[in-house]
């Protein structure tokens, strides 16, 4: 086991020696030089072997001629069980030769007994080493430490970018199990498959390689995870100093990415509507002012036969605005408390052909079949906001309808409760924009090309209503063309 240690304030020295003398002079020598050291000295196999581990010595001092035993098998056994203990041959007499053998082999140093003022030097030299080797380890471990327990997932990547090493963040970034290895994934695999991503983390990479890699460089890339799904990172790249490797560090933003996306949308969306309220507010003051200055200026003779149309103009105006100040109002009720229901027992069918009537005549000139497929009987509602329901999305039908088209209501008893769809034939709805268009403020005509009444505030409204019923509400595309606004509440 190697174990970093720090220079001893007292040496242990396990001194390998069959002369008593020898052993000795050596000590003298080291405590000329003020060395404060304890030391042990044994002569066979068996004593060395058991000492080594018992003594712990912090350095081995040996012969090279022993009776019965001999200084290369001593320092192999060292070296072979505490490397990191520096191994120096004291000895009388030994060849240049195998002098370089055994330093090739893991022997420190070797002083000759009758030059034994070397071994101080040598001793201090060979100390010196081992501190500064632990120190190194000691700096590693720390790195490893840090690189082990960030919480940004990082990685080094060899020239052609296979990941070299990765630590737990990245393996967590990317769905790898925390024990398993690494060496074979290629990160090119890991960056959005073969998509354009891959060009723009190569030349990145390059960048690094060819620039000598001082700098880090950043950069926006997506990556993918195991399970397939594609995130969205901030990466940063460097060159580790001396090596062609490089280091790489992932950040995930996806979820900011998409928040970011979803601000700039609603943004948007909020400009959009901007532009499409003044627009619907215009209108009808436009049509009020206008007659109202008519009717004001006295050198102007309003024909008799003028004036209902003018006043059904002018109330048809106001009507509009009336509508237009009730949605945004009720839209900023059901923000801040929901929507209010006060609910009572109503027989569906009865409800569904009060609607399809149309008591206030908005959609007087279109016909509106009623077809009750089975009879789902009474239903609990909130009377006024199922009628809201039901008006308004029988009002769409006729607003984005063809003059003459025909529109329905299909009533039946679905599984939860009463199934209404309304039924009409006009442009349908795309499939992207099916789910959207019960979103705030959307409409499928973008504010450039809006050409019917309305903010988009209709079918969010009606999506909150039925919700608060507990109810369910969608829009398929109809059979033979057309939209089907359905909606069900549970009995
Ligand atoms: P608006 O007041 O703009 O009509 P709604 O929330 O009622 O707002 O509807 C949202 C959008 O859905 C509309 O702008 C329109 O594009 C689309 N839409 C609603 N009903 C229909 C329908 N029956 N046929 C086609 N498009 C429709």
């Amino acid at each position: 086991m190697i174990t970093s240690r720090t220079m001893p304030e007292e040496l242990r020295i396990l001194i390998l020696e069959d002369n008593p003398a020898d052993a000795e002079l050596t000590q003298r020598e080291l405590e000329k030089a003020g060395l404060s050291f304890v030391a042990s000295v044994v002569a066979t196999r068996w004593e060395f072997h058991q000492q080594l581990d018992a003594f712990d010595p912090d350095l081995i001092l040996s012969d090279y001629k022993l009776p019965g035993f001999d200084g290369i098998s001593a320092m192999r056994i060292a070296v072979a069980e505490r490397p990191e203990i520096p191994f120096i041959f004291v000895t009388g007499e030994m060849g240049e030769e195998r002098a370089i053998d055994t330093l090739k082999e893991g022997a420190t140093d070797y002083v000759l007994k009758q030059r034994l003022a070397r071994l101080v030097p040598a001793v201090e030299r060979a100390l010196a080493e081992v501190e500064e080797k632990s120190q190194r380890r000691r700096a590693e471990e720390n790195y490893r430490t840090v690189f082990e327990t960030t919480g940004t997932a990082m990685c080094v990547l060899v020239e052609d970018s296979v990941v070299l090493s990765a630590n737990q963040g990245f393996k967590r970034l990317l769905g790898y199990a925390a024990g398993e290895p690494e060496p074979e994934v290629r990160f090119k695999q890991v960056v959005s498959r073969g998509g354009p991503e891959v060009e723009d983390f190569d030349r990145y990479h390059r960048k690094v390689l060819s620039e000598g890699g001082r700098d880090p460089v950043f950069f926006e890339t997506r990556v993918v995870h195991r399970d397939g799904r594609t995130l969205d990172v901030l990466a940063s790249m460097g060159r580790l100093p001396g090596t062609r490797n490089s280091v790489l560090s992932l950040i995930d933003v996806t979820r900011e990415k998409k928040y970011e996306g979803e601000l700039k949308e609603r943004a948007e969306r909020l400009r959009d509507f901007l532009t499409v309220a003044s627009h619907e507010i215009r209108h009808p003051i436009t049509v009020i002012k206008g007659y109202t200055e008519m009717l004001g200026d006295g050198d102007i003779k309003i024909p008799e036969d003028m004036v209902p149309d003018i006043y059904a103009s002018m109330n048809d105006a106001a009507d509009r605005l009336t509508r237009i100040v009730t949605e945004l109002m009720d839209v900023s009720r059901i923000e801040d408390t929901g929507v209010e229901l006060d609910m009572t027992s109503c027989e569906t069918k009865e409800l569904v052909l009060e609607a399809a009537a149309d008591e206030h005549g908005a959609r007087a000139a279109r016909h509106v079949e009623v077809e009750v497929l089975s009879d789902p009987g009474q239903v609990m509602v909130d009377r006024a906001r199922f009628m809201f329901v039901l008006e308004q999305l029988l009002d769409n039908a006729d607003k984005y309808s063809p003059e003459g088209s025909p529109v329905s209501v299909t009533l039946e008893a679905g599984p939860d409760g009463p199934l209404i769809s309304v039924l009409d034939r006009g442009p349908g709805i795309p499939e992207s924009d099916r789910e959207r268009v019960f979103e705030r403020f959307y409409q499928v005509e973008d504010a450039l090309h809006h050409s019917k009444p309305g903010m988009g505030l209709g079918l969010y409204i009606v999506r909150q209503v039925v919700d608060a019923h507990g109810g369910r509400i969608w829009c398929e595309p109809r059979e033979g063309g057309g939209s089907a606004f359905r909606f069900s509440i549970p009995k």
